[in-house]
């Protein structure tokens, strides 16, 4: 590695996890519990990098890529990171992987002309675009039953209870949320993952071998779309892009309904002056407006569009699919206007497709897209939120997560449960009380990775 030394502790506004939220504080948990928990982490994390080390996939362009190293924390200090790291070859990466045990390694999506340099100086030379879809952006109703409220202060954990605010144990409001996704959770996010799939595909010609997609090692996955054409594409190109996945911004004219100005002109002017004289300066949605005789107003709102169906039809993209949620066929004017009618003119259809967007977008995060300054967790290592292996998914139908990103060992381990806990790992059920347990290593690094458990 070429500029361990100059170590660059960030401030933590600048830290940024590969789902967006700021590294946390570990507030002043217990000493010796964060202690044996630094060690039983440690220990497990580098057995995985000296035995599963080819897992780890070195990026393209391995030197123009910044790297970011995130540290355990230990009983004196809360957890580092480091940004700015650049190596020469992936047996170095996994060399100080070993030697360091980072609880996260990251890269960039950008390459550089000097990736060690800070910021401003690094040069951008491109960078790929990723996707970022996690189970706890999709309201999912399974949600709050496997969700834990913990006490960053006493470690106490206790079953999402919505509306508390403080520990009822040491009284701390120090307090976070941690789930045990299920099986829903899941499916719910590879089918968010498909829809956005078939989006890049068919919407934006890209190359199905051009996107690959990776379990994020927690709750979610990322797409990296690897293709040159989108590589010099800037943070309002990607914020577009997103915009257009997430569906805003639609208006009526996207399936062929046009504003009639005309119309509202001849309301406002009539309401003002009486006369049926036209203003064409006349906005809509000016005050006088509401002065409008009540049944004029109605009429008048519900004949305010025009229709043309767009002549390259509704085959695509978002045309297609608000004509499929609408029930309108390619020629049939009439159905589109009977719908535009019954909503009530144009303004009423606008907020409708609005809720068709929100209902019908996919729900990526916008800002992991926008930002071409972030760094990645790194396939093939380990997420400390859970202690199971981002992993690449040559096939999402049968990919299971909690199998095949489960890589820790199964020696036996002992931890103590914060709380009663349902998990299942490998194919194997567990359940857990707050006594003593003796756990495989997979499950109980699992456990106090998310702070359910403590190390003994
Ligand atoms: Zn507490
Ligand atoms: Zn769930």
């Amino acid at each position: 590695m070429s500029n361990f030394h100059s170590e660059r502790p960030t401030s933590s506004r600048g830290i940024v996890e590969d789902d967006g939220k700021l590294v946390r504080a570990e507030g002043t948990a217990n000493h010796v519990t964060r202690s044996k928990n630094y060690e039983i982490l440690r220990r497990a994390f580098r057995e995985y990098y000296f035995n599963h080390g080819n897992s780890i996939e070195c990026p393209k362009e391995l030197r123009q890529r910044e790297f970011g190293f995130r540290h355990f924390a230990s009983e004196r200090e809360p957890p580092r990171m480091i940004r700015h790291l650049t190596f020469a070859s992936e047996g170095e990466i996994l060399a100080t992987a070993i030697r360091e045990v980072p609880c996260d390694i990251y890269c960039s999506n950008a390459y550089y002309r000097f990736p060690s340099y800070p910021m401003k100086e690094k040069e951008l030379l491109g960078a790929d675009l990723i996707f970022d879809i996690d189970a706890k952006d999709l309201n999912l109703s399974c949600r709050n039953s496997h969700s834990y409220l913990i006490c960053e202060n006493c470690l106490q954990a206790i079953k999402n209870r919505q509306g508390l605010d403080r520990c009822q144990l040491c009284n701390s409001q120090n307090l976070v949320v941690e789930s045990i996704p299920c099986n829903k959770c899941f499916d719910g996010t590879k089918n968010e993952v498909r829809r956005l799939l078939t989006v890049l595909i068919d919407d934006f010609g890209i190359d199905e071998r051009s996107i690959h997609t990776y379990f994020s090692g927690n709750e979610g996955f990322h797409l990296y779309v690897v293709d040159p054409n989108f590589l010099n594409l800037d943070a309002q190109g990607r914020s577009d892009i997103s915009g257009y996945l997430l569906g805003k911004g639609l208006i009526p004219e996207t399936i062929g309904v046009y504003r009639r100005i005309g119309i509202e002109n001849k309301k406002s002017t009539r309401t003002i002056h009486g006369t049926e004289h036209i203003f064409d300066d006349v906005l809509p949605g000016r005050d006088f407006h509401i002065m409008a005789p009540k049944s004029d107003e109605k009429r008048d709102e519900q004949m305010n569009y025009s229709i043309k169906l767009p002549k390259s039809g509704l085959k695509y993209g978002w045309q297609m699919r608000l004509s499929k949620r609408l029930g309108i066929k390619d020629s049939s004017e009439k159905r589109l206007i009977n719908i535009v009618q019954q909503k009530g003119g144009y303004y009423s259809f606008k907020i409708e497709l609005e809720k068709i967007g929100k209902e019908l977008g996919i729900n990526i995060d916008p800002q992991v897209t926008m930002d071409v300054h972030r760094v990645f967790r790194m396939p093939g290592t380990l997420n400390s939120k859970s202690g199971l292996a981002k992993t690449k998914c040559s096939d999402l139908e049968s990919f299971n997560p909690l199998y095949e990103a489960c890589l820790l060992g199964d020696s036996e381990t002992k931890v103590k449960a914060n709380a009663p806990i349902k998990f299942t790992l490998k194919d194997q059920e567990f359940q857990v009380d707050e006594k003593i347990a003796l756990l495989p290593a997979y499950a109980a690094i699992y456990l106090v990775c998310k702070r359910l458990a403590t190390a003994i």
